[in-house]
C-alpha cells in the first residue's frame, strides 16, 4: 500500500528581527571632584617655561615650591637646563586637564596664580618635576606647606643622579657656602659671610641637599658653573 503524502509547500515566513541596540552608555567622564574655587577641570593652553604655564582661562600659573632654570626671553640669555626643563614641563602638562591647589597665598607679586598642579590621574606635577631632577626646591614663605615632601623628592633625585643631578659637579667657587636659615637661600661667603645663626655648607650639593636654594645675586650662574 502506497502511501502517498503530499507535502505542501509551506511558506516559510521569515520574521526579520530587528534588534534595536540602544541605550549603551559609553564610559562617561567623571566630573572633576571639586570645583569650589574654579580650580579643577582646567586645561593647560601653553607652557611658558619649566615652572610656569598659561591655562585656557587665561590665568598664568607659577608652580609652588620649585624652580627651574630660566629659558631665554626678551633678549636675555637663558640658563643651562632651562630648555630641558621647559620640554619636560610641556611633555607633562601641555594640552592636558589639570586641577590646582593653593598654599597660603593665591597669587604672587606678578599676579601669577600660585599652585600645586595635579593631572587628572592624580599625578603631582610639582613633585614629579623635582623627583625627575628638572627643578630644585625653592621655598618661598609663606607658601611652604609641602616643602618637606618636595625636599624628600629632591634628595632622592640627587642620590639617584636623575635629571640635572646626573650632570651636576661641584664648581670651584670659594670652597664653602653660607646659608640663611630664615630665607633658606645660600650664598658665597664673599656676599654673605659666616656668622652666628648662619649655616656653613662645605659644598653646593650639601646646601641643595639641606633644602637651600642659590642666591640669585651671587650664584646666578651656578648652573653653568656646575656643568649643566
Ligand atoms: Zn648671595
Amino acid at each position: 500500500m502506497a502511501r502517498s503524502g503530499r507535502k505542501g509547500a509551506l511558506p516559510v515566513v521569515l520574521a526579520a528581527l530587528i534588534a534595536a541596540v540602544g541605550g549603551w552608555l559609553y564610559g562617561r567622564h567623571a566630573p572633576a571632584p571639586q570645583n569650589a574655587k574654579g580650580n579643577a577641570g582646567l586645561v593647560v593652553a601653553s607652557v611658558t617655561d619649566g615652572d610656569t604655564v598659561v591655562l585656557a582661562d587665561g590665568r598664568r600659573v607659577r608652580y609652588i615650591g620649585v624652580n627651574a632654570p630660566e629659558i631665554s626671553h626678551g633678549g636675555k640669555p637663558g640658563e643651562p637646563w632651562g630648555p630641558e626643563a621647559k620640554a619636560w614641563n610641556a611633555r607633562m602638562v601641555s594640552g592636558k586637564g589639570v586641577s590646582l591647589k593653593n598654599d597660603a597665598e593665591e597669587k604672587d607679586r606678578y599676579g601669577r596664580t600660585l599652585a600645586y598642579l595635579y593631572l587628572s590621574d592624580g599625578a603631582f606635577v610639582n613633585g614629579k618635576m623635582v623627583a625627575d631632577g628638572y627643578a630644585y626646591c625653592l621655598p618661598v614663605p609663606p607658601n611652604t606647606g609641602r616643602m618637606e615632601e618636595l625636599l624628600a623628592l629632591q634628595r632622592a633625585a640627587m642620590d639617584a643622579k636623575r635629571g640635572m643631578w646626573g650632570k651636576f659637579r661641584e664648581p670651584p667657587g670659594e670652597g664653602s657656602y653660607v646659608g640663611n636659615p630664615r630665607s633658606l637661600r645660600f650664598h658665597l661667603p664673599s656676599h654673605y659671610p659666616m656668622k652666628e645663626g648662619r649655616v656653613r655648607f662645605s659644598s653646593m650639593r650639601e646646601a641643595f641637599y639641606a633644602g637651600y636654594a642659590p642666591c640669585k645675586e651671587c650664584l646666578g650662574s651656578w648652573a653653568s658653573q656646575c656643568g649643566l
